[in-house]
């Protein structure tokens, strides 16, 4: 089989929405697929690992990090730094691995400024559908409640507009079957499997 660099996958959307549990369910199955375990300066939670969660790092050396453009994307949430390691990324693809990274958004959007080619997917928190049940059917809610709703679904919607897929997370289960099958599908796209093959004659003339 001809070598071909692996495919880098962002996993984001909205915080509280369940990325986490997302990302975790579908590393519990078998796949070929590398997690980019993600630099922070965030405190170890009791069960975290070093080198397993993150790579923990104090806000001087992260900074160091950030200078030295070690980082392909970086962004801070609650107070805390988080960043994904350039060289672990791109030395896994070339070494033809798909990559996964599992950011907030902000992150995930310098990502889609840098590397455009990757496949960036919004997980979407199923509340949404909910509220949308709830205007379209006229809730009881009181009109203040209603319009905070709206303000915040309107906020998370535009946040889907730099996203190639959208994944509803109302059950993990199926969010990591929706996951994988956007894994295979990408990997079936004619433009790869064209190149692989217009690459096969070439090496044969
Ligand atoms: P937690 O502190 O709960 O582990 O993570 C907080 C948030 O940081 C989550 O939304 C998670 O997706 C995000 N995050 C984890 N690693 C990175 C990273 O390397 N870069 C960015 N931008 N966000 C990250």
């Amino acid at each position: 089989m001809i070598e071909e660099k692996g495919i880098l996958f962002i996993l984001s959307g909205p915080s509280g929405v369940g990325k986490g549990t997302v990302r975790k369910a579908l590393f519990n199955q078998d796949t070929d697929l590398k997690y980019s375990i993600s630099m922070t300066t965030r405190e170890k939670r009791p069960g975290e690992k070093e080198g397993v969660d993150y790579f923990y790092k104090s806000k001087q050396d992260f900074e160091q990090l950030i200078k030295e453009n070690q980082l392909l994307e970086y962004a801070k949430y609650v107070n805390n730094y988080y960043g994904t390691p350039r060289e672990y990324v791109e030395k896994t693809l070339e070494s033809g691995y798909d990559v996964f990274l599992e950011i907030e958004v902000q992150g995930a959007l310098q990502v889609r400024e840098n590397f455009p080619e990757g496949v960036f997917i919004f997980l979407f928190p199923p509340s949404l559908e909910e509220l949308k049940n709830r205007i379209v059917h006229r809730g009881t809610e009181s009109q203040d409640l209603v319009l905070n709703r709206l303000k915040e679904a309107r906020k998370e919607i535009e946040m889907m507009d730099k996203y190639d897929y959208v994944v509803v997370n109302d059950d993990v289960a199926l969010a990591v079957k929706k996951i994988q099958a956007i894994i295979q599908s990408e990997h079936l796209k004619r433009e790869r499997i064209a190149k692989q093959y217009k690459q096969l004659l070439e090496d044969e003339l």
